[in-house]
């Protein structure tokens, strides 16, 4: 019994199914589990007469959020690496914010969308996580790391909608109230602008939930040089959907813009730019580009930055400069899965699995 990837409703028709007992001791070890991180239940009040019941659970429910191999800090910044079962590592960062954390999950491992400018994109992908997998960075974040998690934001290895299934389960079990509780107004899927993920994320009908493009470019020939994606779903398809999204009254998707210099980021572009998003309630996230291992593209400088933020803002478009936190982990957008390690152990499954 998984509890990682369980609803405490649906822990309860497991526990009527296995135990012909129901919502009573669900609820006490979703409690236990999700709110305090307790996993004995020998000394909890709703099993002072059914020790036997309590053993028995214990030895049923299976809690294996995979094992931290590595923490690495930047101040306040926290990137963790997992080792999951099958021995494949993921990484997750925790983000401090002014009096809560961020968390960025990975929803895959590696990413098949290729992004020219991303570390995962140049891994390729080796499969989907399961969602106690992605639940698990959470529950590793805040009872193993300490760590009082806020926000959620699917901005970690993958694309969130290549995994859609495991994602929304993992986001209902974050989001169940007897647990973990995160709001849907705190989590946030950003995608790189699969257009079927976002019709079927609308039609789901969550409207409080945040919803991000990473969009990176201003018009279609710039878009699928550096985002392959773009070549079959050009951007007037991805506006086409944002548009017909059932967005809360009064709400806003966030569009990541990553800053390359002499890429995307001349007048021109910050003009295009506006244009195309000009219909769109949007804000957006301007992130100067974090400088891959071997790169061929530029950092900007932080007068390149506010030059071209200062552009979009008499185009009245609503800009926020996300300086980059966590540079010198590799941590920052973009940067995940840059460890030389990692990259060859993705190396070695992959010709393993061809061999095979
Ligand atoms: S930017 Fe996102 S979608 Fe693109 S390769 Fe990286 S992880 Fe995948």
């Amino acid at each position: 019994m998984k509890i990682l990837q369980l609803t405490w409703a649906e822990l309860a028709d497991e526990f009527k199914i296995r135990y012909g007992k129901g919502k009573y001791h669900a609820t006490a070890v979703y409690r236990e589990v999700y709110k305090n991180g307790n996993l004995d239940f020998s000394h909890v009040d709703e099993f002072s007469k059914s020790q036997k019941l309590a053993g028995k659970i214990q030895s049923d429910l299976v809690l294996n959020p995979g094992l931290v191999i590595e923490e690495q800090k930047d101040k306040r910044l926290v990137k963790f690496i997992t080792r999951l079962a099958d021995g494949l590592e993921i990484e997750s960062v925790i983000i401090p914010m002014a009096t809560h954390n961020t968390l960025c999950v990975s929803s895959q491992v590696g990413c098949r969308m290729g992004c020219t400018f991303c570390e995962t994109g140049r891994l390729g992908l080796l499969r989907n996580l399961a969602v106690e997998e992605i639940v698990g960075q959470l529950y590793t974040a805040r009872f193993f790391l300490g760590s009082p998690i806020k926000n959620i934001v699917f901005m970690g290895m993958g694309e969130p909608f290549d995994n859609f299934d495991n994602v929304i389960q993992a986001i209902r079990v974050m989001n169940d109230p007897r647990g973990l509780d995160i709001a849907h107004s705190h989590i946030t899927l950003s995608t790189a602008g699969r257009i079927d993920g976002i019709r079927k994320l609308g039609s789901l009908n969550w409207p409080r939930l945040n919803l991000a493009v990473s969009l990176n470019a201003p018009n279609d020939r710039l878009r699928s040089k550096i985002m392959p994606l773009n070549r079959a779903v050009p951007m007037d398809k991805l506006k086409e959907s944002l548009m017909a999204y059932p967005l809360k009254k009064s709400g806003t998707f966030f569009i990541e813009y990553v800053l390359i210099k002499g890429l995307n980021d001349s007048h021109e572009h910050a003009l295009e730019l506006a244009d195309f998003l000009k219909p769109l309630p949007v804000r957006l996230n301007l992130i100067p580009y974090n400088p891959l291992s071997d790169s061929q593209f530029k950092a900007p400088s932080d007068q390149d930055v506010h030059r071209f933020s200062g552009w979009l803002e008499q185009e009245t478009i609503f800009v926020r400069k996300r300086w980059s936190k966590g540079r010198s982990v590799m941590a920052g957008c973009g940067q995940l899965g840059n460890k030389s390690e990692l990259k060859q152990k993705f190396q070695n499954y992959k010709t393993h699995a061809n061999t095979n």
